[in-house]
């Protein structure tokens, strides 16, 4: 059994190098051929079991070809990085030790909590003992937070929402942007908030919440007798990388004493570029903020993390454990599982770890300023094309425009743009994705993979004049 093991690791091992190496030069993404498709998708339970020889055969023959295309240097896709390739590492060492993460005395929970505080360090966020998790996503990062906004908010009511449910509470309020990531509102309904008291606070063009309107708002609803809590800040819009004055939304989340929560799943890593950096002042003064080292970090997927403030917020929203039977092991802080939902948790700080540790310091923050500095240059290409046009100021790695030529009229603009990011797709030399960006129709590229060149750049905008000019 353990030799068979070996030899077909080292089979795998072979096998995604070849795999890794070759991604550069091959077509991005294709549609998948409808008979490999079906391959998957009607294959039969096997009555025997196969050699893992074999299993590492199918892995190459069925399923390498047919990747979804971000470890390609010229996907700009949505939000999906290349895996690092000592995270890959990372993640097969993890699958053969195999924990439960949820807590005790073994390697993985104590990296988790080293992984934890270099990731806040990383981004600049206080780190006080406890305060933060390994989580699947920004999604799941987003229900742990907002759980303990609810809760706080509730307490301070007079009401545990644990022991009574929301029927005890008022509406809470929570205020967002136009351009905030639906994961929020997810949380809140799934939370029982009710997405219809996530208010939306008008923004400057590029999206970015008002600071004086929300005030002005939050005024409003709690002399209409409403009960705000909540303000989701963005450190990196999804749909063009801007960050919120989040400076301001300290200043009002404190004044009014409101949980700031910052989503930071897409750009809370961008503050590691020189240039970017000033944009992030007063993120360390939210709440809470979540991030995703499965995005621009490279970390195999799955891997969000939350950060907050006060660990005993967490600990008190999730513990299930009484105080007398608290596991003293960690100094006092007990099982991962008593901040968050999960209670088995997947091994995640080692693939974190080996990412953090290949690169260092000095790797994450020349590679993050790369993908910013490539964006910069995209954003400078498209703003001097006549016939293509910017719509955000690139302040981090996205860089979100339309093909917008004069002798085109806005409805052609239009029609084209809807269709842009699938038609360059389907060219399969390089990969957008579409948006719609204040009300317009657009393609956004983001920029995540440090082994990018400038040229790559020039064939992506070479690939959507093409495709613009195939459906115009
Ligand atoms: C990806 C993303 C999320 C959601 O995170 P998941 O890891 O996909 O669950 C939330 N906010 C932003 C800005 C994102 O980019």
């Amino acid at each position: 059994m353990t030799s068979d093991f070996r030899g077909a690791a080292h089979g795998v091992a072979d096998m995604l190098a070849d795999y890794l190496d070759g991604l550069p030069d091959g077509t991005v993404w294709a549609p998948m051929p409808s008979d490999a498709r079906t391959g998957l998708l009607t294959r039969p339970l096997p009555e025997e079991g196969a050699d893992l020889g074999d299993l590492v055969a199918a892995i190459g023959a069925e399923l390498l070809p047919y990747p979804m295309g971000n470890g390609h240097p010229r996907f700009f896709g949505w939000v999906n990085a290349a895996p690092a390739p000592a995270g890959i590492l990372g993640a097969f060492a993890a699958a053969a030790m195999n924990p439960s993460s949820a807590g005790g005395d073994h390697a993985d929970v104590h990296l988790e909590r080293t992984v934890v505080r270099w990731l806040a360090e990383l981004v600049g966020f206080p780190h006080p003992p406890g305060g933060g998790l390994l989580t699947s996503g920004g999604s799941m990062a987003t229900i742990v937070a907002l759980a303990a906004a609810r809760n706080r908010a509730a307490a301070g009511l007079g009401v545990n929402v644990r022991e009574d449910g929301l029927a005890a509470l008022p509406p809470l309020v929570g205020y967002v942007s136009t351009e905030t990531h639906s994961c929020v509102r997810k949380a809140a309904e799934l939370l029982g908030l009710g997405s219809r008291h996530l208010v939306t606070v008008p923004g400057d063009g590029a999206g970015r919440l008002d600071p004086l309107a929300l005030r002005e708002r939050i005024r409003a609803d709690r002399a209409a007798g409403l009960v705000p809590f909540l303000v989701a800040g963005s450190a990196g819009t999804v749909n063009a990388g801007v960050v919120d004055d989040l400076g301001a939304l300290s200043d009002v989340c404190a004044e009014e004493k409101l949980w700031l929560h910052v989503d930071g799943a897409y750009g809370a890593f961008g503050r590691l570029d020189p240039e970017a950096a000033p944009r992030y002042a007063g993120l360390e003064r939210a709440d809470s903020l979540a991030l995703d080292p499965h995005k621009w970090l490279g970390v195999p997927v799955d891997c969000g993390c939350l950060l907050v403030r006060d660990a005993e917020q967490l600990r008190g929203t999730f513990s299930l454990v009484p105080p007398y039977l608290r596991d003293d092991a960690a100094g006092g802080l007990g099982w991962f599982s008593e901040y968050g939902i999960e209670q088995t948790r997947p091994f995640r700080s080692l693939k974190v770890w080996a990412t953090l540790a290949a690169a260092g310091r000095a790797g994450v923050v020349r590679d993050v300023s790369r993908c910013c500095g490539l964006a910069r240059e995209l954003g400078r290409m498209v703003a001097q094309a006549a016939d293509l046009e910017l719509l955000s100021p690139v302040e981090t790695s996205i860089v979100a425009f339309r093909w917008a030529p004069a002798d085109a009229d806005e409805e052609t603009r239009h029609r084209v743009n809807a269709a842009l990011g699938v038609a360059v797709q389907e060219r399969g030399r390089a990969f957008v994705t579409g948006t719609v960006l204040g009300g317009r129709e657009a393609v956004r590229a983001c920029l995540l993979n440090a082994t990018t060149t400038e040229d790559d750049l020039r064939v992506l905008l070479d690939e959507v004049r093409a495709a613009a000019a195939g459906l115009r």
